[in-house]
């Protein structure tokens, strides 16, 4: 019986099918809330239609299927949240810590900060020009205690300054979307990439605003290939085989420092995850993730 002490989620954004390293961030957090008897989800972060690809979303959830990574309940689509976004971004606006932001991309590039410096700072009435709608930071510093990175400490004042919650093309931001769905569907623990490292502090600094509970986070390494190049998620072109998982699931589990024995190269693949399970440790997990695509081929 599956208990509620732990929900973990996996929240890809559809711009394209599921790649090696998606897939192994997926498998840690699945790993992760299930050696924990906790409740798996999945939610597509669907929010920039632009740099959305058709199909991806449906083929992201039949990547997942195919790789046995099965989630607890309905997938949710940020797309369909649109009013829970704005009623966030009223309240911020009606507590005075946000505000409409008129500056226009040249008065933002002419500046050559490493933070917006307030400009727009207590600018409550709706403008009748263009505007985003930003939310006030503290110049003091936020800490967190990552599973993964040890303590961290960022200062969101000396670093990117107020947060865009919602763009000028009125589009929700990430940093909002995901703090609030977060919440909704009580998550307690969350898994995922180093790159959201310095996206956490944000996360943070909203959770108080609107009095939400923060969740654990554990951030995986940085991916490495053979030679030891940092991997993003663009260098990641091939599309996952969907007729065998188990090589590439094998060459997860072993990046993130399981040591799956050899035999199990040759087992089905829920006997792979089933070992995954039994043997989670996120503490073998290593400062640097090595990947490569070559492993995708059984051996
Ligand atoms: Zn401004």
């Amino acid at each position: 019986m599956r208990t509620t002490h732990y929900t973990g989620r996996f929240a890809p954004s559809p711009t394209g099918p599921l790649h090696l390293g998606s897939l192994l961030t997926a498998l840690a957090s699945f790993l992760d809330a299930r050696a924990r008897q906790g409740i798996w989800l999945v939610r597509m972060e669907d929010l920039d239609p632009p740099r959305e690809m058709a199909g991806a979303a449906s083929d992201i959830l039949r990547t997942l299927e195919c790789y046995g990574l099965h989630w607890d309940s309905e997938v949710v689509y940020q797309s369909q949240r649109h009013a829970l976004y704005e009623d966030a971004v009223k309240t911020l606006l009606q507590q005075s810590q946000a505000f409409y932001c008129t500056c226009s991309r040249k008065d933002l590039q002419a500046l050559d900060a490493r933070a917006y410096p307030g400009t727009c700072r207590g600018q409550l009435t709706i403008p009748a020009q263009e505007h985003a709608i930003r939310v006030q930071v503290d110049n003091s510093d936020i800490h967190f205690n990552d599973a993964l990175q040890g303590d961290c400490t960022f200062n969101l004042h000396n670093d990117g300054g107020d947060l865009v919650i919602k763009r000028k093309d009125g589009l929700y931001a990430y940093h909002l979307a995901v703090v609030i769905d977060d919440a909704a569907q009580n998550i307690t623990h969350i898994v995922r990439g180093s790159d959201l490292l310095d996206s956490t502090p944000r996360h943070i600094h909203l959770q108080r605003l609107l009095n939400l509970p923060t969740p654990h986070y554990a951030h995986l390494p940085v991916i490495v290939n053979a030679q030891g190049q940092k991997l993003s998620k663009q260098t990641f072109a091939t599309a996952l085989p969907q007729t065998d998982p188990v090589p590439a699931l094998f060459a997860c589990l072993q990046a993130l420092g399981q040591q799956p024995p050899a035999e199990l190269r040759q087992a089905s693949r829920d006997e792979l995850l089933g070992w995954g399970i039994g043997h989670w440790s996120l503490a073998q997990v290593p400062h640097c993730l090595s990947l490569s695509e070559t492993s995708l081929a059984r051996r």
